[in-house]
């Protein structure tokens, strides 16, 4: 087995890698189909998965500047009524700061060694002398700071768009904006020594990924067997049947990272 050339990275399969080395293994280069649910109840999740999807084509239609008043979801909805207030009124503070030119539910791809690396924004703002990329948040527990410093995401978030417009690092933020805590926006500036840093680190982690694709035989299993209640392989690796609930994932955000809710198509640039 060895990686295509052309192979595309994304966030989420290198956040699986680091995750669980098998579980990069059985999606992405063994294309593995397993017919399990991540957590439970598969209801409620389904409808966690269904809102975020909504909230984001909201935000998306209005960014591409259909009146809020033709947005609005009905009064049934109060979860999803309830996120979108609070967008509405973030507008006015930490959303009116943005550069004017909006682009919503955006990808942009970029070489690293022989492949891609590719970046689906939520939403990015640009100037020529600054461009903040912001990510929707549904989740229920605000992360720290710290915490999104570690993410994936953010590490190819920022480098890819630093990368993608040739753009010096220091021009390049990150806000993450959570719809249960709109008044607490966490912005993170990006810098010259955290894009070296990124591209050292994610060069580094695609080496690795490259080398053991030339090995045959099953790659290592996560030793963290908590996250295996949370993937779809587990009774393939034989790491439990059940499924594990999205109360007791709420409490661990290494969880909450691995379970995402805002999956949106992006548009290709
Ligand atoms: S069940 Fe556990 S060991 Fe198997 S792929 Fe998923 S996370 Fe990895």
């Amino acid at each position: 087995m060895s990686l295509p050339v052309n192979f595309h990275f994304s966030q989420a399969s290198l956040a699986d890698y680091v995750d669980c080395p098998r579980r990069f293994q059985l999606r992405y280069l063994l294309e593995q189909a397993w017919p399990a649910v991540e957590s439970e109840p598969l209801l409620e999740r389904e409808r966690l998965a269904e809102l975020g999807r909504r909230f984001h084509k909201l935000i998306q239609q209005h960014v591409e500047g259909l009146p809020s008043d033709v947005l609005t979801p009905s009064s049934s909805e109060p979860e999803l009524t309830r996120w979108w207030q609070n967008y509405l009124a973030s507008l006015t503070a930490m959303l009116s700061d943005l550069p004017a030119d909006r682009r919503a539910e955006v990808a942009l791809s970029i070489p690293l060694k022989t492949y891609r690396l590719t970046a689906h924004f939520d939403l990015i703002a640009t100037t020529t002398d600054r461009a903040v990329i912001v990510d929707w948040k549904t989740e229920q527990r605000q992360p720290t700071r710290e915490q999104l410093l570690k993410r994936m995401q953010t590490r190819v978030y920022r480098y890819v768009l630093a990368v993608a417009q040739q753009r010096p690092p220091g021009t390049v933020s990150m806000i993450y904006w959570f719809a249960h805590y709109p008044d607490q926006p966490i912005a993170l500036p990006y810098d010259a020594a955290q894009h070296a840093d990124d591209h050292q680190f994610l060069t580094t982690l695609i080496e690795e990924i490259e080398q053991r694709a030339q090995q045959d035989g099953e790659w290592e299993m996560t030793l963290q067997e908590r996250k295996c209640a949370y993937c779809v392989y587990r009774s393939l690796c034989q790491r439990g049947v059940q499924a594990g609930t999205l109360t007791a994932a709420e409490d661990d955000l290494d969880l909450v990272a691995q379970i995402t809710f805002e999956a949106v198509d992006a548009i290709e640039y």
